[in-house]
């Protein structure tokens, strides 16, 4: 994207962040590889991985670095937009109060850090590094998501385990074993402390399937595990049910438990629905997809599921997956058009479904702007005329 050195934007980033705390005007969300806010998007340049601004409104975008010439390339030196040590990875990014802060992944380690709004005072307020020993190997720490409260910062991670193999050329080498470990960091911004707050241990092949804040800071997250015999590392957690399918082809498919984690750390087991792949909750529901079979990208039943009684009814028929709440309004995908390569997306407002005359699978939103893409690119546009029906789309990033 076109570098653009915008006094406006300056200014606008400026003056909306001055402000020493949010207030509940502020319009704040952070996901997987991104933030906003306002109606400013926080992200990485494609071409150069570099953190960078883009207020929506003006579509003008600058990067996070004022060094006059930096061509803000990985391992540029003293370039600001860029992550913290050599081949360091950004995976997530937002501003709290005056600050930027961003996800930083090196080898082996997954670290919090915190910057000028033009990434000057870099410091780092958190660091998780599992240290090797003669007998374990670790993988670095990877985020898999992010969720954003008022005042925390919540991360979705897992690191795993390599063992020592031989190659098919004789060679000794090591390889990933099926032994994972999923944590959950919680980062306070008022007390700048990051911590633990819940992690499996190291158990075969699980995945999570989400990580979802409720109102009152409680999780859920769901996981699923094979009980595999050659991996029989059973006796973890007793929060957690497995269940055998040896007649399932897609072993690691058939076992899904859900827990929900409380604010003050402890896991609760919960009821399960049944197949969950992905979901999301609201003040009273999680809303998943029930794959027949529990086999990927097949259709399943959209279920509305009340967790506070355990109730729930079928909301759709035939559905791919759930895009998610936007807007405080659900999008679902219920078809992909392959002649078009479009996917069809459905949302539900004020009790009814409605099919938009807009195409574009919606995938985030600022205070005023829906994010999303069609096969032109990854775009925005103004809520309001989402809505209404008039295409008003701009590419971004
Ligand atoms: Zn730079």
């Amino acid at each position: 994207m076109k570098k653009l050195i915008s006094t406006t934007l300056v200014l606008l980033l400026l003056t909306s962040c001055t402000k020493t705390t949010t207030t509940t005007d502020d319009f704040i969300h952070i996901t997987f590889g991104q933030a906003v806010y306002n109606d400013i998007l926080i992200d990485k340049d494609r071409n150069t991985g570099s953190m960078q601004y883009t207020d929506l409104e003006t579509k003008l975008t600058i990067s996070v670095c004022s060094r006059p010439g930096c061509d803000h390339k990985q391992n540029t030196p003293n370039c600001t937009a860029q992550g913290e040590g050599e081949w360091a990875y950004i995976t997530t990014m937002m501003i709290y109060g005056d600050n930027l802060y961003f996800v930083n992944q090196v080898d082996n380690a997954i670290q919090i850090y915190k910057c000028d709004l033009f990434g000057g005072n870099r410091k780092q307020m958190f660091s998780y590094a599992p240290e090797d020993t003669d007998d374990v190997m670790y993988m670095s720490p990877i985020l898999y998501t992010a969720r954003y409260t008022d005042s925390e910062l919540y991360l979705l991670a897992r690191t795993g385990i390599w063992k020592e193999a031989i190659d098919d050329y004789g060679k000794e080498t090591v390889v990933q074993t099926n032994f994972e470990n999923w944590f959950i960091i919680r980062y306070d911004f008022a007390s700048e402390k990051g911590e633990i707050i819940y992690e499996t241990g190291f158990i075969a092949c699980s995945m999570p399937y989400g990580l979802q804040l409720l109102p009152d800071k409680s999780i859920f997250f769901s996981v699923q595990y094979n009980t595999n015999e050659e991996y029989g590392y059973m006796t973890y957690n007793e929060l957690l049910k497995y269940t055998d399918d040896p007649d399932s082809e897609y072993y690691q498919t058939q076992i899904t438990e859900k827990f929900r984690i409380t604010p003050d750390g402890q896991a609760t087991e919960y009821d399960s629905p049944g197949n969950v792949f992905g979901f999301v909750t609201d003040n009273e529901y999680i809303y998943y997809v029930d794959y027949i079979d529990g086999v990927y990208l097949n259709k399943g039943n959209l279920i509305k599921h009340n967790y506070l009684n355990g109730q729930e009814e079928i909301m759709y028929e035939s559905v791919q997956f759930i895009c998610g709440f936007y807007d405080d309004v659900l999008f679902i995908v219920t078809d992909y058009d392959n002649e078009k390569n479009e996917a069809k997306t459905w949302y539900y407002r004020d009790g009814e479904w409605t099919k938009p005359h807009v195409i574009l699978q919606i995938s985030g939103e600022t205070k005023s702007y829906f994010l999303g893409f069609n096969n032109n690119g990854y775009k925005a546009i103004l809520k309001s005329d989402y809505y209404a029906g008039i295409d008003t789309s701009f590419e971004i990033g």
